[in-house]
This record gives structure tokens, C-alpha cells and sequence, in this order.
């Protein structure tokens, strides 16, 4: 009687290592996915400075202005047929070459070949 109690008792400690052994995974799971976090936002934080920087840069020295950007941007942003905000990179076919490019591109980094906007809708 006692060694099944005993049989019993091992496999409740079983279970507790298990749980904990699986709890331990997903608190270092939790910190690297922290880590990865901090550092998007490092990365984020200096593309928004080097973004801003060059935007001033441009304006000041080209003379343009935020009308200019705006026009612009909302351009790039129909590149991959939808007006979204985000430039969404998408696999296009060159209609010259054949080739396949990047949606972000103007035009087809193989032979030139400047890209309808209707080449992505
Ligand atoms: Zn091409």
C-alpha cells in the first residue's frame, strides 16, 4: 500500500518538474521576445531620426515642401496596390524582362523598365 502511495507521489513530482521545466521555456521565450522588442524599438527610433534628418536635409536644399512628401508618399504607398500607409513589398513580374522585382521599386532593377502603377493592383 505504501508503494503505491509512494508510486503515486513520484508521479505527482513528475508532473510538477514537467510543469515547471515548461514554465521556465516560456519565461525565457517571454524575455527573448522582450529583448527583441527593445530592439526593433532602438532600430525604429534611429530610422525615425535618420528619416527626419534627411527629410529637413532635402527640404532645405531642394526647397521642397510637405505637400511634395505627401504626394510622394502616397504614390509609393499605391506601388503595391493598396493604400494602407505602409510600404508592403510585393513580388512583381517585369513586363520587359520577365524578371521578378520588389514592389518598392519604380522601375525593374534588371533592365529599366519603369513600372505601371497598374502593374500592382
Ligand atoms: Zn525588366
Amino acid at each position: 500500500m505504501a508503494g503505491l502511495w509512494m508510486a503515486g507521489m513520484m508521479n505527482v513530482s513528475d508532473d510538477i518538474a514537467a510543469v515547471r521545466e515548461a514554465r521556465v521555456g516560456q519565461i525565457s521565450q517571454e524575455i527573448e521576445l522582450q529583448s527583441k522588442v527593445k530592439d526593433l524599438e532602438e532600430r525604429i527610433g534611429r530610422l525615425a531620426l535618420l528619416n527626419q534628418a534627411l527629410w529637413e536635409l532635402l527640404k532645405s536644399r531642394l526647397s521642397l515642401t510637405e505637400a511634395d512628401l505627401e504626394t510622394l508618399a502616397r504614390d509609393i504607398d499605391l506601388r503595391d496596390g493598396i493604400a494602407d500607409g505602409r510600404l508592403t513589398a510585393i513580388a512583381v513580374t517585369c513586363p520587359t524582362c520577365k524578371r521578378i522585382n520588389n514592389s518598392r521599386h519604380a522601375k525593374c532593377l534588371y533592365c529599366g523598365q519603369l513600372f505601371e502603377k497598374e502593374m500592382f493592383a
